[in-house]
C-alpha cells in the first residue's frame, strides 16, 4: 500500500507552493500516463497534486502575431476537434487523432501528453536494468529485442523512443512550450524542450523542479493548405507508432516556398533536420526530391539488431507523405495508404 495526499490546486501559486514544500510530490492532470506509470511502480509519489482545476490554461485563443495558444490543461480531444485547430493547423489535428484510443484523449491533457514517457518494454520490467529507470544500472535494449527502439540520436546509454504523436505536428509546427514556475515564466522553443538521451537518459526535457506547462504556443503559419501526418504501426488504432512522420509545405509556382519534417518513433524526441527541409526549397515536391531530403534528414541513422527495417521504411514514409501532403483530401479518416 503506498499513502499519498490528493491535493486540489486552484492558481499557480498554489500548485507550485505545494510542490516546493512537500518532497516526493507530482503533478497530476488527466493521469493517463502517469496512473501508468505508478501501477507498474515506476513512481511513487507522496502527494498528487491536481491541476485540473487551475485558473489558467483551459482554452484555445488566438494570439495577437496571428498565431494560436492553446491551453496546457484542455484535453486532447478538444484540441484535435476545436474549429481553429482544424481549420488553420489541421496536421496537428490528424496527429492527435492518431494517437491512443478516443477513451485517452477525452482524458489526456495538452500538457500531459508532451509529457508522456518511453513504452520500451524494459523500462517496466524491474527484473532487468534500465539506465532511464534506475540511472548507470544498464540498458538491456541494445543488446536485446529493440524492434521498437530508436535509429537516431541514441547513446550508449539508452535507445529509447518517445512515444507522442501531437509532439511530432508540434515540432513541425515549430510551436513554443510555455511553463511557469517558481522562478517566473518562460517559453522554451519545442526543438530545445525534449532531449537526447546522452548520458542522463532519465532526464527526458527541460522542465525544472516545481514548473508546470501553462500553455502552448502555434506560430501563424499552420501549413492547412498542403500537410500530412502518417502513423506506421503494428495495428491500425491504439498503438504507438512503429515511425510516424508530420509534413507541412507551401507552394508557390509549383515549388516549394517552406518545408518542415518531423519524424516519431526514431528517437528520444522528435526528430528534424532543418538542412533536409531547405534542400527543398525552391524545389518541386517530387518523389525524386523528397527521397533526396530523406537521405538527408535520415543521416547517421544506426540500425541495432532488429529494427534496421525502420530506415529503409523511414526513407518511404517521408516520400509517401510528401506525396499526401500535396493532396488535402488524403487526409480524410481512413484515406492513409499503406507503405
Ligand atoms: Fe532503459 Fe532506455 Fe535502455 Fe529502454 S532503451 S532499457 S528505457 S535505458
Amino acid at each position: 500500500m503506498n499513502n499519498f495526499i490528493y491535493q486540489k490546486v486552484h492558481n499557480i501559486a498554489e500548485a507550485t507552493a505545494c510542490c516546493m514544500n512537500t518532497p516526493g510530490s507530482q503533478y497530476v492532470g488527466g493521469g493517463t500516463n502517469l496512473i501508468d506509470l505508478w501501477k507498474y511502480n515506476l513512481i511513487h509519489p507522496t502527494s498528487l497534486i491536481d491541476l485540473t482545476h487551475i485558473d489558467v490554461g483551459h482554452d484555445v485563443r488566438e494570439r495577437d502575431d496571428g498565431g494560436l495558444r492553446i491551453g496546457a490543461f484542455v484535453t486532447n480531444a478538444d484540441t484535435a476537434y476545436h474549429p481553429l485547430i482544424e481549420q488553420r493547423y489541421p496536421l496537428l489535428s490528424r496527429a492527435i487523432l492518431a494517437g491512443a484510443s478516443g477513451q485517452i484523449r477525452n482524458m489526456a491533457t495538452n500538457g500531459g501528453n508532451l509529457l508522456q514517457r518511453t513504452r520500451c518494454y524494459y523500462f517496466y520490467d524491474h527484473d532487468l536494468p534500465c539506465n532511464k529507470r534506475n540511472p548507470g544500472s544498464g540498458c538491456p535494449a541494445i543488446e536485446g529485442y529493440n524492434r521498437m527502439h530508436a535509429i537516431l540520436g541514441t547513446s550508449d546509454d539508452c535507445i529509447a523512443v518517445y512515444p507522442s504523436d501531437m509532439s511530432v505536428a508540434l515540432a513541425a509546427l515549430e510551436a513554443w512550450v510555455n511553463v511557469t514556475g517558481p522562478n517566473g515564466e518562460r517559453s522554451i522553443a519545442f526543438e530545445q524542450f525534449h532531449r537526447l538521451p546522452g548520458n542522463t537518459p532519465h532526464i527526458e526535457n527541460d522542465l525544472q523542479a516545481g514548473e508546470i506547462i501553462t500553455s502552448i504556443d502555434l506560430p501563424s503559419e499552420g501549413f492547412a493548405a498542403n500537410y500530412s501526418y502518417l502513423k506506421i504501426r503494428d495495428r491500425n488504432s491504439y498503438a504507438f507508432a512503429l515511425l510516424s512522420v508530420a509534413t507541412g509545405l507551401t507552394l508557390r509556382d509549383g515549388v516549394v516556398t517552406s518545408a518542415r519534417i518531423a519524424l516519431g518513433g526514431v528517437a528520444h524526441k522528435p526528430w528534424r533536420k532543418v538542412d533536409a527541409e531547405q534542400f527543398l526549397l525552391g524545389k518541386t515536391p517530387d518523389e525524386d526530391n523528397f527521397r533526396k531530403a530523406a537521405t538527408i534528414l535520415l543521416e547517421g541513422a544506426r540500425a541495432f539488431k532488429h529494427n534496421g527495417f525502420k530506415i529503409e521504411l523511414a526513407h518511404r514514409a517521408i516520400v509517401r507523405n510528401g506525396l499526401m501532403a500535396l493532396q488535402p483530401s488524403s487526409q480524410l479518416p481512413g484515406a492513409q495508404p499503406s507503405v
